[in-house]
């Protein structure tokens, strides 16, 4: 049998399938998705099996075989091979990224090598190395670890590269995984034993032996073959591991190892909740998703819902309509949004059947709970982006909560958009999905309005857009008020916090309630410029601002990493004057306290937030009602549910509004509404506060209005004015070479090169021109961060409308450069439906 394995070696040149022979004794183990060590190039690397075949079309004799098999059931199902294999074509990427990109990290097996001592040999060869050589190896043979040796016995390498020839110490490699499965060891009373009398087993032990005696009756008593950690016993009775362990030894009772999930929420408990009776404007959107579910039929909702209006209680619903049907559900949120109460939520509707997979889990933490889901133990799972590979085998239902955020993209290869691949994969599987958002992306909103206006489904339709206009219990929107700061400085206060702001801070205060305060920053980070000359700390190797690191007093460069000790004086102009900039967090804290002496407030932005727990921890002290303010970046917009919040503020509204992103006013749009949609979700009614320096942008207005419908059709005319999507789509390939002329030249002739071949195709037509496909070639223009790493940075950008394969054209004329040598040394990043164009 043939095996074609995608074996873990990240160049272009292999990135294809290559045969393997299943040795005799793997035959019945290997399946489509088994992860294997297969040799290559002299080493054992990682592979997975894409298929299975009874012969090669290359010669039997020049193939070589599988060495080893790394898990009892293969980690990858065939739907994920063939997503992969999707996303490699659509992404640019190879398949080992695709891959890879599927399973746990503690899976990414990497090679270790051992030597041992070929025991049929004669002896002879001993002397030809060093006592203290022959001693170790003696002392570590078979499993004598490759690269420890060659460390230690540097000038033995050639003597010992000929004993491995001749076949006196042999050298073998496997593939050891990251992380392995977490063990302990237990014991259990084997069943003949736990049948006989008591007293005929005592007899067994010695006289004196009384704790022996303890354990024996302890394990008798247990149920049949009951399996127990030796520490528990051992804690439970206070005894020994001696004492457990002389049992084992006289057959009394048998040693294990057991397997060990780790469990991130071990010792929690989750109050079990049961499904609400949904109101009218639930019941008739969820009438709507159960005709889909129970007809198995790829279908995707947009679903539309003010925030508070109970979309999570429709999910719920959903899934558990799903699980009737014997299907299993996967639901993504935001990384940031994956707080306690959400998982709460799931686990308190459907139990341990939920998973949860996110990056704040230890390792072997998120591949345990990987490891329930694709051993058919966990029905649900929830996580970030990553978990729309959960390795399940009849998908029913995929819900992407918050659809519109920007981080459903993941940024490097493969640049994977989650929406994309979740509809993909229903598609497989006939699963619906389910996007649900209160101010949804304008491209799903253009897909699912278009495809179907009235929410209605239809037979030759894939998509609906589904609304809920009413919070639960017709709980009214907060109100909102927009400040024009322009104003504020006219009245000559030149604070952060307009005169209105600080009153109703106040009020809260005196009131015992809470606020919520958002520094609406992309780019939150503190750089250094001097006040006297204006001379500004740049990285040297990248086009951008090195950030300040108050803690280590060093300032850093994001891209590269490269770091300095903060300066005292302007290294320009030697004025004294130097210091950070930007409105911090840390700013608006100091600000606060001096303002409102004896304040409490909780901080929350990247500084706060790195340790593992810091961020559920932060919201737990500011639910029980340890601080007044809970002051924060775009974190603190997303999915908090506080009951005694009844102001939110929003610092500055315009920091996003112009930056130089097409997408600026939608992002803007959409963090108001989320960061409004916190207050006053309980019985205490909310007030929102937005300061603006520019209240009559129409991005700020809507939001104050609540009004999506408004902001879209606005948005949507100037996207169509300018040529931007969702009216077209974006493809932008990014070249990269330490040397600006060549990279100049090299990336003229790219988008030369590419235009041919779209013009050859007949699709290099202006998008004004109204024909159903075409094409426009933008560039090459410098990056917008125009050298990083010490490599300059040219971009072109391609907006395309109609079914254009536009990876094909791409790699097509990539492909033709793979001779020339020129182009050879320049990096190409291709990055399809581009969140920023950096
Ligand atoms: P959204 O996700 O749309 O912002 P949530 O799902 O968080 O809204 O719901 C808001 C609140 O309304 C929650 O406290 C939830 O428990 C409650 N809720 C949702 N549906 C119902 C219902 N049918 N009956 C009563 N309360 C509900
Ligand atoms: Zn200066
Ligand atoms: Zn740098």
């Amino acid at each position: 049998m043939i095996a074609k394995v995608i074996v873990d070696v990240p160049s272009r040149q292999t990135d294809r399938p290559f045969d393997y022979i299943v040795p005799y004794h793997l035959q019945e183990w290997v399946e489509v998705g088994s992860r294997v060590g297969v040799p290559f190039g002299g080493r054992v690397l990682q592979g997975f099996v894409i298929q299975l075949q009874e012969e090669s079309r290359l010669d039997q004799h020049k193939l070589k075989e599988i060495a080893e098999l790394l898990d009892a059931a293969p980690p990858l199902l065939p739907d994920l091979i063939e997503l992969a294999s999707w996303m490699s074509h659509k992404y640019c990427c190879s398949h080992t990224q695709a891959l890879q990109a599927m399973i746990p990290a503690a899976l990414k097996g990497k090679e270790e090598r051992f030597i041992s001592i070929n025991d049929d040999e004669s002896d002879e060869w001993k002397s030809r190395v060093s006592a203290p050589l022959l001693h170790w190896l003696e002392q570590h043979s078979p499993k004598a670890n490759w690269t420890v040796m060659m460390e230690q016995f540097p000038d033995e390498a050639a003597e010992i590269r000929k004993l491995i020839k001749d076949n006196k110490l042999q050298l073998q490699s496997y593939i050891k995984d990251k992380l392995a499965v977490k063990k302990v060891q237990a014991v259990y009373m084997p069943m003949q034993v736990q049948q006989q009398p008591f007293d005929a087993l005592l007899d067994q032990l010695a006289k004196t032996a009384l704790k022996q005696k303890e354990v024996l009756q302890y394990m008798y008593e247990q149920p049949q073959e009951q399996t127990i950690p030796i520490v528990n016993v051992t804690k439970e009775l206070e005894c020994a591991t001696s004492t457990v362990r002389a049992l084992v030894e006289k057959e009394l009772l048998i040693q294990i190892d057991l397997e060990q999930q780790r469990d991130p929420y071990a010792g929690r408990h989750f109050k079990t909740t049961e499904p609400l009776l949904l109101t009218e404007e639930q019941q008739l959107v969820f009438e709507q998703i159960a005709i889909t579910l129970d007809k198995q039929q790829p279908y995707t909702f947009l679903l539309q819902g003010v925030t508070g209006s109970g979309k999570t209680e429709v999910y719920l619903q959903s899934i558990d309509r799903c699980l009737k049907d014997g299907r299993q559900a996967i639901v993504l949120v935001p990384e940031i949004s994956l707080t306690p109460q959400m998982v709460e939520r799931f686990k308190g509707r459907f139990g341990d059947q939920v998973a949860v997979m996110h990056s704040r889990l230890s390792g072997g933490e998120r591949y345990d709970e990987w490891r329930r889901i694709r051993n058919g133990e966990s029905m649900v799972a929830i996580g970030a982006r990553s978990a729309i590979f959960a390795p399940f085998q009849q998908l029913g239902l995929i819900i992407i909560d918050e659809e519109h955020e920007s981080s459903y993209k993941q940024e490097e290869s493969p640049k994977y958009h989650t929406r994309d691949v979740a509809v993909r994969r229903a598609m497989m599987h006939g699963a619906t999905v389910i996007l649900g958002s209160a101010t949804p992306s304008l491209e799903s909103y253009v897909a699912a309005s278009m495809s179907n206006p009235k929410g209605k489904l239809s037979e030759d339709k894939r998509a609906a857009l589904l609304s809920m206009t009413k919070r639960v219990n017709d709980r009214a929107l907060p109100e909102v008020t927009v400040i024009d700061m322009k104003e504020e400085l006219l009245a000559n206060n030149r604070s952060m916090f307009s005169r209105r702001l600080h009153e109703a801070l106040q009020e809260r205060l005196q009131k015992g309630e809470q606020s919520v305060l958002l520094l609406n920053r992309r780019g939150f980070a503190t750089f250094i410029m001097c006040r006297s000359c204006s001379y500004t700390m740049m990285c040297p190797h990248c086009d951008i601002a090195l950030t300040y690191h108050q803690k280590s007093q060093v300032v850093r460069c994001h891209y590269c990493g490269y770091a300095e000790q903060t300066p005292t004086v302007c290294p320009a102009c030697t004025s004294e004057h130097i210091r950070f900039f930007g409105t911090g967090t840390q700013k608006v804290e100091a600000e606060l306290a001096k303002l409102f002496p004896g304040i409490r407030v909780i901080r929350m932005d990247v500084d706060t937030t790195s340790g593992k727990n810091a961020h559920e921890q932060l919201l737990k002290q500011f639910e029980s009602r340890k601080a007044d303010v809970l002051l924060g970046t775009q974190m603190v917009a997303k999915g908090l549910d506080f009951p005694y919040v009844t102001l939110v503020g929003v610092i500055a509204a315009d920091t996003s509004l112009h930056l130089p992103d097409f997408r600026a006013a939608e992002r803007t749009f959409q963090l108001l509404t989320q960061v409004a949609g916190r207050a006053g979700r309980h019985h205490l009614p909310g007030e929102v506060i937005i300061q603006s320096y520019t209240p009559e942008h129409y991005a700020i207005v809507t939001s104050q209005q609540h009004d999506y419908e408004t902001f879209v059709q606005q948005e949507l005319q100037h996207r169509r004015m300018l040529g931007y999507p969702p009216y077209c789509r974006l493809a932008v390939v990014t070249m990269s070479h330490d040397q600006l002329p060549l990279l100049s030249q090299v990336s003229h002739q790219f988008v030369e090169d590419l235009r041919q071949l779209a013009d050859h195709e007949g699709v290099l037509v202006p998008l004004s021109s109204g024909f159903p496909r075409s094409l426009e070639v933008l560039g090459p223009v410098a990056s917008p961060i125009a050298k990083m790493k010490d490599r300059y940075r040219f971009q072109c950008v391609l907006k395309y409308r109609g079914s254009i394969d536009i990876a094909a054209l791409i790699q097509g004329t990539l492909h033709q450069y793979k001779e020339k040598s020129i182009q050879k040394k320049i990096q190409y990043s291709i990055d399809i439906d581009p969140q920023v164009i950096m």
